[in-house]
């Protein structure tokens, strides 16, 4: 890949904004540059690089700090590729629909157009019409996998033959690949220089307010990315507390367990439910459903305080309800409601 190529042309000649403070080591020094306060606890600015996050994520995952992003979320990193290397008015994005509604919503604010490519009825990946729906002004591909709001994963075959064929940047969103049955694109990274894996601590984590997300890709766009991110993205506190909670794995590994386990009683239940007639398969903490009383369902659940999310007007997922797996109390109640909803005639 030439990267130098796909870069936008302004983002490519521009020098990072630096801080004095950047190239020395941050231990021992008397910070007299950035006009903090020097009282308190909370005084100073974070390290822009997050070099102790970095080296204790790459140590966790097995990949070199270098290879590492962080971003205000995952939606931050998101926003970072598209600002990269699409030219507003000019380039576009391609992904699959239905997907992650976010995408869209960055690719609007960028003035850049996103070319929807609808999956299977099954919800599979035809990386063929993925390929086909490219022209030369494609600079990014997305894939959500596991994929918002279906559930399912895609094929790796598949997302490596894209990694593979597709001339820009590949964006594999796994933000909920800790649920996933299937391995992560992660081992795969060395093989292709034009794929980012986007992660988040926001779910399986469960650090949604930390709103701290990660990604992997080749260090020579790492750089990039780290070059045009606002300085200050990741706030200390949520350094400090990811740095902590990384050598809780373990735990985090349990909850997941529980979590899939609620997954299949809550599927079990849906199958049973004589108004449902369709349960997707998920490798996420949520399922979709399909329902012709799915709109009287979901406000039949508003009124017991329950908030589910209708995904009705996506692509193929007429009459649907995506619901997260919550806490076995959660689940239970959920459940009970589901039994004594009596759908009335539409
Ligand atoms: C929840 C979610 C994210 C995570 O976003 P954060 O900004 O990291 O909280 C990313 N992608 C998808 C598809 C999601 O559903």
């Amino acid at each position: 890949m030439n990267l130098n190529k796909l870069i936008r042309k302004n983002v490519l000649a521009m020098k990072a904004y630096s801080a004095a403070r950047y190239l020395v080591n941050y231990e021992d020094m008397q910070f007299l540059d950035a006009n903090e306060n020097p009282f308190g606890e909370w005084n100073r600015y974070p390290d822009p690089l997050q070099k102790k996050l970095k080296a204790k994520l790459a140590q966790s995952k097995g990949c070199n700090p270098d290879t590492i992003v962080f971003g205000n979320g995952s939606d931050e990193i998101l926003d970072l590729l598209i600002r990269a290397f699409c030219e507003p008015g000019l380039d576009n994005v391609v992904t699959h629909a239905p997907g992650y509604g976010m995408y869209q919503t960055l690719c609007e604010l960028n003035n850049v157009a996103l070319k929807e490519v609808l999956l299977n009825p099954d919800f599979s990946l035809s990386a063929k019409a993925m390929l086909d729906s490219c022209n030369e002004n494609t600079k990014i591909m997305i894939l959500c996998s596991p994929n918002n709001p279906t559930g399912n994963s895609f094929k790796l075959s598949d997302m490596q033959y894209l990694a593979q064929n597709f001339k820009g940047i590949l964006v594999i969103d796994e933000a909920y690949i800790d649920f996933s049955a299937q391995e992560s694109m992660l081992s795969t990274m060395d093989k292709f220089d034009n794929l980012v894996i986007i992660q988040t601590f926001s779910k399986a984590w469960g650090m949604a307010a930390l709103r701290t997300g990660m990604a992997f890709m080749h260090p020579e766009l790492a750089a990039l990315l780290n070059k045009i991110k606002l300085p200050y993205n990741i706030n200390l506190f949520s350094q400090q507390f990811i740095v902590n909670e990384l050598d809780n794995a373990t735990l985090m590994h349990e909850k997941v367990a529980l979590l899939l386990s609620e997954r299949e009683l809550l599927r079990t239940q849906l199958l049973q439910l004589p108004y449902i007639t369709e349960v997707f398969p998920s490798d996420a903490n949520f399922i979709l459903f399909r329902s012709e009383y799915h709109s009287q369902l979901q406000d039949y659940l508003l009124q017991h305080q329950f908030i589910v999310r209708s995904r009705h007007t996506m692509p193929l997922c007429n009459n649907t309800l995506r619901i997260t797996i919550g806490s076995p109390e959660q689940n239970r109640q959920l459940i009970a409601l589901l039994q004594s909803f009596k759908p009335s005639a539409i």
